[in-house]
């Protein structure tokens, strides 16, 4: 599923009030593509084993243009401060 552009704009202003040029960490690029929501999965602790729960974070993810290296953000935040709450 395509990025709404709706949510590409909340996600760069969002970054915008830091006002801080993002870099790369792996080839200094500061061109980014805004991917998502996607979801990860929240994962259940039961018996000391690992498993996948039924629950998710949504994030944002930015996507270096150059070499692909990925940067998370966490969604829910970002978009309720951008509706107010
Ligand atoms: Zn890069």
């Amino acid at each position: 599923m395509a990025t709404d552009p709706k949510d590409s704009i909340v996600l760069r202003e969002h970054l915008n009030k830091f006002q801080r040029q993002i870099g790369c960490p792996v080839c200094g690029s500061g061109d980014w593509g805004v991917h998502g929501p996607v979801a990860i999965p929240i994962l259940d602790r039961e018996d000391g084993q690992l498993s996948l729960g039924m629950q998710a974070m949504p994030i944002m993810v930015l996507r270096c243009k150059v070499c692909s290296f990925l940067r998370q953000f966490a969604w829910e935040p970002i978009r309720d401060k951008a509706k107010g709450g």
